[in-house]
């Protein structure tokens, strides 16, 4: 049977398909990688509008009120972040580089206003931390202080 032709729903080039294969009322992909691309599209404006919507602002403060970490830092799930800052940061600011930690200038873990936060490097968070007094965690061992002390 002759194949039909279809719009792919992400990068909009004509490709043919069996008409057996091409369901109605859904979008139609040419490859695995346009079919991805366009769902990561989808779930990336859904975050965007929580980060965009899921706040209270408080001074200059935007207080995440969506779901939190024990340690006060706001969750959201991204398939790549679970933290509500990182997220911010990635969608707001620009990818964060490999390894980088995104701190708060604030102070205040559930804040996600990009303005308030920056990429620093592990040392520089350890540096911050101490000026700011979170050095405590150290006191538990190190496996602690990098599981809820340095990780962020
Ligand atoms: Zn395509
Ligand atoms: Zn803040």
């Amino acid at each position: 049977m002759a194949k039909v032709a279809i719009i792919c729903g992400h990068c909009r080039n004509v490709t043919h398909r069996h008409p057996s294969v091409v369901r109605r009322y859904t979008l139609a992909f040419c490859n695995r990688d346009c079919r991805f691309a366009h769902m990561r599209g989808l779930r990336e404006a859904r975050v965007r509008h929580r980060l965009q919507t899921e706040y209270v602002k408080d001074g200059d403060c935007w207080i995440w009120q969506g779901a939190s970490s024990p340690k006060g830092y706001g969750s959201i799930k991204t398939g790549r972040f679970t933290s509500a800052h990182r997220a911010a940061y990635e969608l707001f600011v620009g990818p964060i580089p490999l390894g980088k930690y995104v701190i708060h200038s604030c102070d205040r873990p559930a804040c996600i206003n990009p303005a308030h936060l920056s990429v620093a490097t592990a040392q520089e968070n350890t540096d911050d931390m101490i000026t700011k007094d979170r050095h405590r965690f150290w006191g538990h061992g190190r496996d602690y202080y990098m599981k809820y002390g340095g990780k962020y």
